[in-house]
């Protein structure tokens, strides 16, 4: 390379003029040749290109510039001169095929007795024992060569024994500078090795020159060597074997690089070469190799970060986190048109088909005639849970599952009534899965039937249980009758039912309480009805109740309207029964209660004393005839007469002056007072309604207190009596009435 300068003129003889040349130098001049065999490997002679042109020698010219490079190959032989400075560099260099050219130079250096610049024999060996790193075409070349001079010096050292030379040492002849180790008959380098005698220490001939060392016998002579044979034979063998597997290596990235193989290389195989391997090729070809590997590499981890998704043994993933069949197809592509496969792939490819023929397996199964049972369902579903890879059937079989568990679940409830809101949620959840098969439409429209029958019943029942005219009892029992022979289960036939269990139970009681010798009282009519009241039934015995009561109270409401005097809040039977207890503390308390509650024109609303108890306990039961009530009347009459009488006695002692209070104000005796012919009591005329003005003291006068009732005339209440009769209820007034009645008539008589 000419860096930089004055151009320098260049003549050549290419390699196969090279003899040309060296016989025309010769014929000119021979005298120096003789002198000097390597003359034409110095740098001094020149001979006139146009001389050797003349002669056939091939000559070319070049003239070199700064920045231009000039290439001489091997046996080719060059001159020149500067046309003026320069600065230059030259450089050798040694490709494959050079190997054998620079043996012949070697060679041709002894038999002209030209010192080598370098030894061959250790550049092969050099090669050799770092065959690791060659290039093939080297490493085939070095190959050659190592064999050939492994032939040369075996062949050497056995004639130089045979000549009686024995072994020396081991040399290391690299390390000794090269004029040291030069043969001193042919001046080429030893490197392999040299041969000394004792009487000259300091000079080697080769293996070849053994004759010429000296005249000693070859006995005295000793034999330098770097190797052992074997060690050569050994290096031999190495550089063969690392060839080979070159050779297998490029056959592989001939494979991957056409990408016409039929079979995906395993990355182990790859490996093995990738480090030294890489090296050793073509420049376009490593760059393909490097990101064939690269990407080798990207889908390995890629594989791994799948296995470890599809191994997962987490819960959580959810579906989208689920490896997909596409994203192992996809790697399964892109692994196959790179043409490298590792073991990752061969696990995921395994995973696949298993995958796959559990898809299979689940599509078999999904298009067999009949819906299976949900255990042969649920047996596949938790299959799925051993790889977490989304298969899209999947979501499939679980509507199948769902749909087996439905028709279990129909074909169980089949033979009890379910309620119509259970049938609509069996048909509603049905329809998700009707499209899967005919058993489920099926199954569906059957489940329709049973709703609309039960909703024809429902129906009925409504209509039984609001409509009116009211349906009698037996239109009832035969409704619910006709519902059990039909199956039919329902809330509100159930209700139809219990209501005719009530009605049944109080019919009894009705029936019984007529059966009784007398009729019954009002009050236990009125609770009986009132039972009876809200049944949405047609029933004789309440509409008979109904009549009844109507007619008690209107008979009531008849007597009341005789008895009460106008503007009265007493009962009837307040009126007309006996009363006890009319003593008079008690009576001057309720003189002033009434006082209190009495708006001051009205009449008195209270009377003396309460009512006997036992005329109300002897009233309060059916079981006590109209002659018991009679006894207790009279009795209670006989107490009430008593009462009166001493309350009587006590009003006449009554002091007339401060000691004493009277009427109702409960204040002092004055003048001009009116006393009752009754109870005795005095009473101031401005204390009274009216202030007394209807008072006629020379008239029988009864104060309010003892007047309870206007005074009906004996007839009116005969008649009243008479109507009581034609009732079908016992009432205590009209038992009261009665006994007051007879004891009337008794005094009259007794009177008369
Ligand atoms: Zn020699
Ligand atoms: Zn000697
Ligand atoms: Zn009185
Ligand atoms: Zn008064």
């Amino acid at each position: 390379m000419n860096f930089r300068g004055e151009p320098k003129t260049w003549y050549g003889v290419p390699g196969d003029g090279a003899e040309k040349l060296e016989n025309c130098m010769k014929s000119y001049a021979p005298e120096l040749f003789f002198k000097t065999p390597d003359l034409l490997h110095h740098l001094v002679t020149i001979m006139n290109p146009a001389i050797l042109v003349k002669d056939g020698v091939p000559v070319v010219k070049t003239d070199q510039h700064a920045g231009e490079f000039v290439i001489t190959f091997p046996r080719a032989y060059h001159a020149g001169f500067n046309h003026g400075f320069n600065f230059a560099e030259a450089n050798n260099f040694c490709p494959a095929d050079w190997l054998p050219m620079g043996r012949c130079a070697i060679d041709h250096y002894k038999d002209v007795k030209r010192y080598s610049v370098f030894s061959h024999d250790e550049l092969i060996c050099k090669l050799a024992s770092e065959c690791q790193y060659l290039d093939p075409a080297i490493g085939d070349a070095t190959k050659f060569e190592l064999d050939y001079i492994v032939k040369q010096e075996k062949y050497g050292r056995k004639s130089a024994h045979e000549k009686g030379v024995s072994d020396g040492d081991r040399v290391c002849f690299e390390l000794m500078p090269d004029d040291e180790r030069q043969c001193d008959a042919c001046k080429t380098t030893c490197f392999l090795s040299a041969v000394s005698c004792s009487c000259k220490p300091n000079i080697l001939v080769c293996i070849n020159h053994v004759d010429q060392l000296c005249s000693c016998s070859p006995k005295n002579y000793s034999l330098w060597y770097r190797y052992t044979t074997d060690e050569m034979t050994n290096m031999l063998d190495a550089l063969r074997e690392r060839l080979e597997l070159c050779q297998k290596w490029k056959l592989l990235v001939n494979r991957l690089i056409s990408s016409d193989q039929q079979a995906l290389i395993d990355f182990n195989d790859i490996e093995k070469h990738s480090t030294s391997g890489i090296l050793c090729l073509r420049d376009d070809i490593r760059i393909k190799m490097e990101e064939k590997l690269s990407e080798a590499m990207e889908c390995r981890q890629l594989a791994k970060s799948l296995l470890k998704r599809i191994d997962s043994k987490e819960n959580e993933i959810d579906n989208e986190n689920q490896v997909s069949l596409n994203d192992i197809n996809q790697l399964k592509t892109r692994v196959k048109t790179l043409g490298i496969t590792f073991n990752e792939m061969n696990e995921i490819q395994n995973i696949l088909s298993d995958c796959l023929g559990y898809q299979d397996e689940i599509k078999n199964l999904l298009q067999s005639d009949k819906i299976q049972t949900p255990d042969v369902y649920s047996k596949y579903i938790d299959e799925n849970t051993r790889y977490r890879i989304n298969l899209p059937i999947f979501e499939r079989l679980k509507l199948f599952y769902e749909a087996s568990v439905w028709l279990e679940l129909v074909r169980k409830s089949s033979n009890r009534t379910n309620p119509p809101s259970k049938l609509r949620s069996l048909i509603q959840t049905g329809q998700n899965f009707q499209v899967l098969h005919e058993d489920i439409r099926k199954e569906i429209h059957q489940l329709q039937i049973q709703l609309q029958q039960l909703e024809v019943w429902d129906d009925k029942c409504r209509q039984l249980t609001k409509d009116e005219p009211k349906p009698s009892l037996s239109t009832l029992e035969q409704f619910v009758k006709s519902a059990d022979e039909a199956n039919i289960h329902l809330s509100s036939i159930e209700k139809i039912k219990s209501l005719i269990t009530d009605c049944q139970q109080w019919i009894e009681k009705f029936e019984q309480m007529q059966q009784g010798e007398h009729y019954p009282f009002l009050s236990s009519y009125e609770q009986l009805y009132e039972q009876a009241r809200h049944f949405h039934i047609d029933l004789d015995a309440l509409k008979f109740l109904e009549q009844t009561i109507i007619q008690a109270r209107t008979w009531l409401e008849k007597a009341q309207g005789i008895f009460r005097r106008s503007e009265s809040n007493l009962t009837l039977m307040e009126m007309i029964a006996p009363r006890v207890s009319v003593a008079p503390k008690i009576l001057s308390k309720k003189r002033q209660s009434a006082k209190r509650m009495a708006n001051n024109d009205g009449p008195i609303n209270e009377s003396i004393g309460i009512l006997d108890e036992t005329i109300g306990r002897v009233l309060s039961s059916n079981e006590n005839d109209p002659e018991n009530v009679y006894k207790v009347y009279r009795e209670a009459s006989m107490k009430e007469i008593e009462c009166l009488n001493e309350l009587r006695d006590h009003n006449k002692k009554k002091p007339k002056d401060q000691s004493s209070t009277y009427c109702i104000c409960e204040k002092p005796y004055s003048d001009s007072m009116v006393q009752c012919d009754l109870c005795n009591e005095y009473y101031h005329r401005m204390c009274l309604p009216y202030h007394g003005t209807d008072v006629n003291t020379s008239n029988w006068w009864i104060c309010d207190f003892c007047t309870r009732s206007r005074r009906p005339r004996l007839q009116d209440i005969v008649k009243l009596l008479g109507s009581l009769q034609k009732l079908t209820v016992r009432l205590p007034e009209g038992e009261i009435l009665q006994c007051l009645t007879e004891r009337a008539i008794t005094w009259q008589e007794k009177a008369e």
